[in-house]
């Protein structure tokens, strides 16, 4: 299958840049791999789970969704999860 094929879904915000953003962007945003919260954004949109293990699978499925490792990634996703409380 081809991996570009949901490169038009668009998640309508993202926690981390603060805009509206498409898959293109976040199945390459971390030196060519998914962002880690790509399942949280896109799952409403699409089976993103099962695309991620068609590309990647199981393993590296695993790496890319592990939480962030590095202090900028862990910085925005504490304020990804303070916005996401918000709009509860
Ligand atoms: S998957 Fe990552 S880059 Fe894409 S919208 Fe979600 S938080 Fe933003």
């Amino acid at each position: 299958m081809e991996k570009d094929r949901y490169d038009d879904q668009q998640h309508f915000w993202c926690p981390m840049l603060g805009q509206p953003m498409t898959f293109a962007y976040c199945r390459k945003m971390r030196e060519g791999k998914p962002c880690h919260r790509v399942v949280a954004c896109f799952s409403p949109h699409f089976d993103v789970e099962a695309y991620l293990k068609e590309q990647y699978g199981e393993e590296e499925v695993k790496q890319i969704l592990a939480p962030a490792s590095g202090r900028m990634e862990k910085i925005m996703d504490t304020l990804a999860g303070e916005t996401g409380k918000k709009g509860d």
